[in-house]
């Protein structure tokens, strides 16, 4: 078992898309070891893509991630990481498989409704910005 961290993103949490998106993530086999409704301020969505600083995406993506609530989620199962993203499909919707979170819910490659870890490290590290250790256990 490992963990990986994901979010709804504003656009699919304003599109009344939560329930959609928590109904694929349990279908999956995935265990929520924490969830939680947020509205990002703009230092938290800053540091949270910092590794993305620089790119042209940059700017519209933290006024994207601020624009509105989100749900933050641990989740666990086997491989959970790969699952995961397997699970959300391609970043931009329209190379996304049948029946993904994003060919299902995004509309475009910057609005596509849910953010999956890429590594177990980047799952480690970004589980621990946004919860406690008393949260994940
Ligand atoms: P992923 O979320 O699939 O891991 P990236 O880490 O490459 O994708 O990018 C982080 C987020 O930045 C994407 O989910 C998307 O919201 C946004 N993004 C990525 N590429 C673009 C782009 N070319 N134009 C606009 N937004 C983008
Ligand atoms: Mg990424």
């Amino acid at each position: 078992m490992n963990r990986t961290f994901a979010i709804i993103k504003p656009d699919a949490v304003a599109a009344g898309n939560i329930g959609g998106i928590v109904n694929l993530i349990e279908k999956n086999g995935f265990k929520i070891i924490a969830m939680r409704m947020q509205h990002l301020t703009r230092k938290e969505a800053e540091g949270f893509y910092a590794v993305h600083k620089g790119k042209g995406f940059y700017d519209e993506l933290v006024v994207f991630m601020t624009e509105s609530p989100v749900v933050l989620l641990a989740l666990e199962r086997e491989d959970a990481v790969a699952k995961w993203r397997e699970v959300m499909g391609a970043t931009n919707p329209a190379n996304a498989a049948a029946g993904t979170v994003r060919k299902l819910y995004a509309s475009s490659i910057g609005r596509n409704a849910a953010h999956g870890s890429d590594s177990d490290e980047n799952a480690a590290i970004e589980l621990a910005y946004f919860f406690r250790t008393s949260e994940l256990n």
